[in-house]
C-alpha cells in the first residue's frame, strides 16, 4: 500500500530510513539492519539520494531491491537541484521499472552540488512536486522544519512556502530530527493555522555522540535541550551508557509524540538496527493508546 494511503486508513505509521552504501562493509551492515528491521513490520522504508553524478541510480536501484527482495514499502528520496526536468522525468521512470510508488520530493542543499552541475530547472521542492504531480503515478511527500528551515527568513515565511508545497501536491510532511517535543507541537499549530491539514510524520534520531549533535546544531539549526546536552556529556567516554541514554531520550521522546497525536514516528537509523529496535519496543504502549 502507498505510503498516502497508509495514512489514510489510521492507525499509527512507522517507519525507517536508509542511505544507499558506500563500502562493502556499508553494504552489508545495511542489509542486515533491512533484515532485522523487516521483521517489526514498518509501514515504509525511506532511502536517501544525494544530489550528485549516478546518486540518484543508487537510491533507484536499493529501493528495487529492497522492494523486490524484502517486500519493504519504499519511499525514494528524490533532489532536485542537480537535475535537469528531463533527468527527473527519466529517474521516475527508473523508479516505476522497480515498481517504487512513492517520491519524498526535495530540493537538496546547494552547497553539496558542485557549481557546474546546478541545474536552472528548479530551485525549490514545490516545483518538482508540481512536476512530479503532472507525470503522474506517485504518492507525494515533502520536508518540513519544525525549528524553521536554516535558510528561512522566519518561521512564518517558511511555513507560507510549506503551504506552496503543500499545494502543489505534498501529500503528506517528514520533519527533520529534532530533540524537542514543544518544537513540533507549536509547529502543528502554526501550520494548521497556515491551513496545511495533511499527516505531519515525526523524524526521531538516537544520537550517538557528542560531535554528532554539534553538527546537527550547527548545520540544522536544531536545538537540544540541557537533559539531552548533560547526557551525553556524562555518557561522552561510555559507549554503552551512551546507547542506552540515547534510545530512551528517543524512546521518551517517541511516546510522548504518539501519546500527544502524531500519525507515527520516522526513525533515522543511520543503517543501523539496534536502536531503532529498542526504540519501537519502548514505543509500543503508546502507539497503541
Ligand atoms: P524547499 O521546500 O524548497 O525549501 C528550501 C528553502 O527555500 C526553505 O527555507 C523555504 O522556506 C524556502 N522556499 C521554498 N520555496 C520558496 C520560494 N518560492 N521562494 C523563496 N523561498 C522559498 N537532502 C538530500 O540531499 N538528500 C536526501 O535524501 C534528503 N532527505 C531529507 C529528508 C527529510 C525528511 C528532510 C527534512 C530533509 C532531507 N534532505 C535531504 C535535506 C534537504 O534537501 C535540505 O534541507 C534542503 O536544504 C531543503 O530541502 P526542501 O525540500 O525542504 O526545500
Amino acid at each position: 500500500m502507498r505510503v498516502t494511503e497508509r495514512l489514510k486508513a489510521g492507525g499509527r505509521v512507522f517507519s525507517f530510513e536508509f542511505y544507499p552504501p558506500k563500502t562493502d562493509e556499508d553494504t552489508a551492515r545495511l542489509f542486515t539492519a533491512a533484515v532485522e528491521l523487516k521483521r517489526l513490520g514498518p509501514d515504509f522504508v525511506s532511502v536517501t539520494n544525494s544530489s550528485s553524478g549516478a546518486a540518484p541510480y543508487r537510491t533507484v536501484a536499493l529501493c528495487g531491491v529492497l522492494k523486490a527482495q524484502l517486500g519493504l514499502e519504499v519511499v525514494a528520496h528524490l533532489t532536485c537541484l542537480a537535475h535537469t526536468r528531463e533527468e527527473i522525468a527519466e529517474i521516475c521512470g527508473g523508479l516505476r521499472k522497480m515498481d517504487v510508488e512513492n517520491i519524498l520530493a526535495l530540493r537538496g542543499d546547494p552547497q553539496n552540488v558542485a557549481p557546474a552541475a546546478l541545474r536552472r530547472d528548479y530551485s525549490y521542492a514545490s516545483q518538482l512536486i508540481a512536476d512530479l504531480k503532472r507525470l503522474g503515478g506517485f504518492s507525494l511527500g515533502g520536508a518540513c522544519y519544525p525549528e524553521k528551515h536554516p535558510e528561512a527568513p522566519t518561521p512564518e515565511e517558511d511555513i507560507r512556502r510549506l503551504r506552496e508545497k503543500v499545494d502543489a501536491g505534498a501529500e503528506y510532511l517528514i520533519t527533520q530530527l529534532f530533540f524537542d517535543n514543544a518544537s513540533y507541537f507549536r509547529f502543528l499549530e502554526r501550520t494548521a493555522a497556515a491551513g496545511i491539514s495533511v499527516p505531519v510524520l515525526p523524524g526521531l534520531m538516537p544520537i550517538t555522540g557528542y560531535r554528532q549533535v554539534r553538527k546537527f546544531t550547527q548545520l540544522m539549526n536544531v536545538s537540544v535541550p540541557a537533559a539531552l546536552r548533560s547526557g551525553l556529556e556524562r555518557w561522552e567516554n561510555d559507549k554503552a551508557g551512551l546507547f542506552a541514554f540515547s534510545v530512551e531520550y528517543a524512546s521518551r521522546q517517541g511516546e510522548e509524540l504518539l501519546r500527544g497525536g502524531a500519525p507515527g514516528l520516522h526513525l533515522y537509523t543511520l543503517n543501523r538496527s539496534r536502536a531503532a529496535i529498542e526504540i519501537l519496543r519502548n514505543v509500543k504502549g503508546a502507539a497503541a493508546a
